[in-house]
Formats: C-alpha cells, sequence, structure tokens
C-alpha cells in the first residue's frame, strides 16, 4: 500500500486539533473531540473491494437451546452493554477517526459503503495487518501512540517532560489514561472522563443485566465492572472475572497494549459476550493441574521458573456471539488470557477463554488454504484441526507461564516494563513457542492423543497465516522472529525446486528447545537492548518467505465476523460464499 499518496494534507488534518483540547475539558467525549474537524475530506483509491475480500465474512453464533429464558435476557444485556466500547476503541484509536467515519459516510455508491466496512474493519483508516497503511489517499501516517497521545508528540518530548515533572509521571503512563496537551503541559484524562458519555450506556446496561441475573458470581462481576467504568480502578472486577461461572459471560474493559505503539503504556477497550460449552470446558479444565508441570519442563534454568502465579488457571471454551473494540479490529483473537494485571495474577492467576467457533472457522477458511500454498505437498496433507485448537489453547496458558515480576539492577518489576514496546511482539512470540514446546511435551505425555508431526506441519502453517497480519502487529513480528529463528537452525528448510516450507523432523524438537530459551531468557533477564536487536534482525519477513506470502494473495488473510444474535445481517455471508 506504499503506492497510497499521503499527500501534505496532514497540515489541514492538524491544524484543527490545536484548538479542540478545551473541548475536553469542558464536555469530554469520544464526539467531541472531531467536533472541529469536519473539513476533512477523503478520497478513495481503486481497488478497495480487493482490500475488502482480505476478510472474509464468517457468521458466528451459539446454539442457545440450553439457555432459559432469563439468560438470554441477560445476554442481550450483556450485548447491549458491549456495543458503546466500538466507539470508545474508535476514538482511543485516533483522534479524528469520528471526523473519518464522517467523511466516509458522506461518499455516495458503492465505493463508499466499501469504505465505510474497511473503516469499520480496522476501526481507522489505517490496515492493521499491512502495517497501519492507509486505504484512503491524503491523510498522514498512523501516529505510533494511536489516539492515545496527542499526535505530534515526540518521546524527546516526553522525556523532557517527565524529567521536568517526575510526580505527573504516574498519571501520564496509566494504563487508562488519554494524555492531552494544554499549553506546554502534559495532563492525562482518565477514561472514566474521557469516554463518560459512552461508558455510562455500559454501565446501564450493566445494572439491567445485574437486575435480570440470577447467577451469583455473573452479577458480582457486572457490579464491579460497573464501578470499575466509573472509576478506572478495575482490579476488583477483574477478580470478580476470575470467579465467573455462568452459561453467558462478558469480558470487557481496558487489556491490551497492542495499539500504543509509542510506549506500549495504554490499555485499549474491548468487549466479547460468550456462550459457554461447559462440558469442554469441564474436560480442559484437568489441564489446570499441569501448570506446575509446564512450567518445570520450560527450557530454562530453574532459577528463571515462576511457580509464584500458578494458583488457579481457568480455562473456558465458548463461543463467541458479540464482539467490540479491540477485539473486533483487523485480525480477530481466537483466543485470549485475561487479565494482564500482574498484581491478579499472582493472586488469582489467569483465565484462558478459547473461542472455538472463531477457530474453527480460521482453521477452514485461512489455515488449509494456507497450507496448500506453501508447505511441501506431504506436510500440507497433515494438518489438523484439533491440533490447530490445542496449540491456541498452550499459547494462551503460556502467556501464564515463565518470568512475570522479575529483578533488574536491582529494580523489581514486570516483564513488559523493562521490556517497554518490544514486549508485546516477545511475548507473543514467547508464548507461540513456550504452546508448541507444551504441547509436544504434553502429548509425550498422552495428555493429548495428536501425532507429533501433525501438530508441527499445523504450527508451521500457522506461522505464515501470522505473519500476513503484518509484522507491524505483534503477533505477526512474532511469527517472524519465531520463522527465522527456527530456519536459521536448520529445524526449517525451504526446498529450492518449488520454494515450499518444510520442517526437518528429526532437528526440529531440539532447535524448537534453543530458539524458546532464547525468547525466555530475553524476559527473565529483562534484557530491552536484546530484545530490540531481536526484533530488528528477525522481526521481519526474509526475502523467500515473502516469496511464499506472495502466493497467497488471493487468500483472506482473517475473519470479518457477522453476530446475528446481536442483529447483524447474514447477507453479506451468504454472497461472498
Ligand atoms: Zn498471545
Amino acid at each position: 500500500m506504499d503506492v497510497l499518496a499521503r499527500r501534505a494534507l496532514a497540515l489541514m488534518v492538524f491544524a484543527p486539533l490545536a484548538g479542540c483540547h478545551d473541548d475536553h475539558k469542558a464536555a469530554p467525549g469520544p464526539e467531541k473531540s472531531a467536533d472541529d474537524t469536519d473539513a476533512i475530506v477523503l478520497q478513495l483509491p481503486q481497488g478497495l473491494d480487493e482490500h475488502l475480500a482480505d476478510f472474509v465474512p464468517v457468521v458466528l453464533e451459539a446454539d442457545l437451546s440450553s439457555l432459559n429464558e432469563t439468560e438470554r435476557t441477560v445476554l442481550d444485556e450483556l450485548i447491549a452493554a458491549s456495543r458503546p466500547i466500538e466507539r470508545v476503541f474508535e476514538r482511543q484509536a485516533n483522534r479524528l477517526n469520528a471526523a473519518y467515519r464522517r467523511a466516509l459516510a458522506a461518499i455516495p455508491g458503492p465505493r463508499g459503503r466499501t469504505a465505510l466496512r474497511l473503516f469499520e474493519i480496522h476501526a481507522g483508516v489505517y490496515e492493521r495487518h499491512r502495517g497501519f497503511a492507509a486505504f484512503v489517499l491524503g491523510v498522514p501516517p498512523r501516529p505510533k501512540g494511536g489516539g492515545f497521545y496527542p499526535a505530534d508528540l515526540t518521546r524527546e518530548q516526553w522525556s523532557a517532560f517527565l524529567e521536568q515533572h517526575p510526580d505527573r509521571e504516574a498519571e501520564l503512563i496509566s494504563l487508562t489514561t488519554l494524555v492531552e496537551r494544554r499549553g506546554d503541559d502534559l495532563v492525562g484524562i482518565p477514561y472514566s472522563k474521557a469516554f463518560r458519555a459512552e461508558l455510562d450506556k455500559s454501565i446501564e446496561h450493566l445494572h439491567r443485566a445485574v437486575r435480570s441475573s440470577q447467577n451469583t458470581s455473573l452479577c458480582n462481576y457486572l457490579a464491579q465492572l460497573a464501578e470499575a467504568l466509573a472509576t478506572d480502578r478495575y482490579q476488583k472486577a477483574e477478580i470478580a472475572w476470575m470467579d465467573v461461572d455462568s452459561p453467558v459471560e462478558l469480558t470487557l474493559g481496558p487489556y491490551e497494549i497492542y495499539e500504543d505503539e509509542l510506549f506500549g503504556y495504554k490499555a485499549s477497550f474491548e468487549a466479547f459476550v460468550t456462550v459457554v460449552d461447559r462440558a469442554a470446558s469441564r474436560h480442559l479444565e484437568k489441564l489446570r493441574a499441569l501448570l506446575p508441570e509446564m512450567e518445570d519442563h520450560l527450557p530454562i534454568p530453574d532459577e528463571h521458573k515462576n511457580h509464584a502465579r500458578d494458583a488457579s488457571s481457568p480455562v473456558r471454551v465458548a463461543k463467541l456471539v458479540f464482539s467490540a473494540g479491540e477485539a473486533r479490529a483487523g485480525i480477530q483473537t481466537a483466543a485470549f488470557n485475561l487479565p494482564n494485571d500482574e498484581m491478579v495474577r499472582e493472586l488469582k492467576g489467569s483465565k484462558k477463554v478459547l473461542l472455538t467457533n472463531l477457530i474453527d472457522a480460521k482453521f477452514a477458511q485461512t489455515l488449509v488454504p494456507i497450507a496448500r500454498d506453501v508447505l511441501a505437498d506431504e506436510q500440507a496433507a497433515e494438518l489438523d484441526a484439533a491440533a490447530f485448537r490445542d496449540h491456541i489453547l498452550l499459547h494462551e496458558m503460556s502467556h501464564g507461564l515463565g518470568p512475570g515480576r522479575i529483578v533488574r539492577d536491582g529494580q523489581t518489576a514486570e516483564v513488559r516494563e523493562f521490556l517497554l514496546e518490544t514486549y508485546p511482539a516477545i511475548e507473543e512470540a514467547k508464548a507461540d513457542l513456550c504452546g508448541l514446546w507444551n504441547l509436544l511435551y504434553l502429548t509425550r505425555r498422552q495428555i493429548f492423543t495428536h501425532a507429533p508431526r501433525r501438530i508441527i506441519a499445523t504450527y508451521l502453517a500457522g506461522l505464515f497465516r501470522s505473519v500476513r497480519f503484518g509484522t507491524g502487529s505483534a503477533h505477526g513480528r512474532a511469527a517472524a522472529i519465531e520463522f527465522n529463528l527456527l530456519r536459521d537452525t536448520g529445524a526449517i528448510r525451504i526446498d529450492p525446486h518449488d520454494g515450499r516450507a518444510r520442517y526437518q523432523g528429526s532437528r526440529f524438537e531440539k532447535a524448537l528447545g534453543e530458539v524458546t530459551r532464547h525468547l525466555l531468557m530475553i524476559e527473565a533477564t529483562g534484557d530491552y537492548a536484546a530484545a530490540k536487536r531481536l526484533i530488528q534482525t528477525q522481526g521481519r519477513t526474509s526475502k523467500e518467505m515473502q516469496n511464499l506470502i506472495s502466493r497467497l494473495v488471493d487468500q483472506p488473510t482473517d475473519l470479518r465476523p457477522i453476530f446475528p444474535l446481536a442483529g447483524e445481517s447474514v447477507r453479506e455471508a451468504q454472497v461472498a460464499r
């Protein structure tokens, strides 16, 4: 998408912002920030339909026959409570998004509709899987810090300001503030104030769900969450979320920091509404007991193993029936492991949620076609849907394994605080590798019954799937790092004749151990310089990998979910078939 001209409209786009900070003070809210930017006119390049085809529409729903009337009412309220998160996240992603949305909505005809659809997919005008390249003409490059900071804030200005105002650091680096400029001053506006109008709507539906529901654990969480949205204090809600045991569940809050590529301080809002598959969840719960064993099996010296946070780690198998915010933008989250708060993790562990309807759709719609094009034929034939699902499960469990709080230069802090903006990609690569390492281990222990060759072939195809998310994303960058490191050891080879990738069975597991250790030790030592070096040297696609990826141009990169239980029309998905 480099062909897109990014003309000097930047000036016009940025100029009105100077006057809009005070609006925030008077009447904060996501809609307000763009009121002064009506002048934005967006032009569209040719070929937007091809961009839209990157995301194949897929209907996601669940069988509700096991739910009683009350539970269905609660489900509707949870969906309603999640809807406002869409606009909140749009504002977090970019200060100009409300104006961009209006500008696209004003373009008549099918091209305008396609552009608006793309905007909705990416929560903005920058394509997330293409390194945030703009799909419209004449906008400035995406600010590294999304909409969390003033768009023109530099690292130098930031450091200089913090040096002069050390007392302001907590407010400015908080996970849950937007940074605004007030003259020469920088201030942190709590999310509860910045997004009050939208969050109030969520709170109202949470209260309604509490009034309807008869499930104590769910009600406790929803009440705590309503409180947290109003106060920015999420710890009690996250603790309550860990204990939720209900056929319908909600996960809502500011969680991941991927959107903030400037510093990795700011959490994005997202929401998942799920219907739990209780039988399958109970089946997987037995894996919890094996977490200490998995930690022990990590290929690092014992002193770096972390047995502090294994207290509890529930697993949910669920069907996704609605998502919003970061969860719905760009590449779809197939599974998650929350909360991220290390204090809650040490107290309660973390909960993994697998979204099986989404995982199965990804396997069929993206992984199988990719393997056919890039893997050696005999390895492409080994692809296994269950191995794909279980690797995702163990990837998520692995976010809860390995170094958590560490000591470096006499300072104790979380790994992410030492690794800063390199952390998301390093942590994703770590989780992916540890997940594979433990899946192979548990298969030897006969906890799983997949053939190892099928696990590895599925994993290898998965690297190509993830790298297509763009090496600008944490997951895409992680996949490039994994592929490059494994190729350097000779565990993956590219066939010189047909250019296809093939793993080397005899070497693979030993090489996997070495590469996994490398990532874990960067975290164990909080080594920012090593993380940076690794990302610079290995975090991009090599020429040979690029050649393989170029075979996939006609394959969809990911899915665009359509949620009929939230009233969304399934017509598009039927047309696309
Ligand atoms: Zn992950």
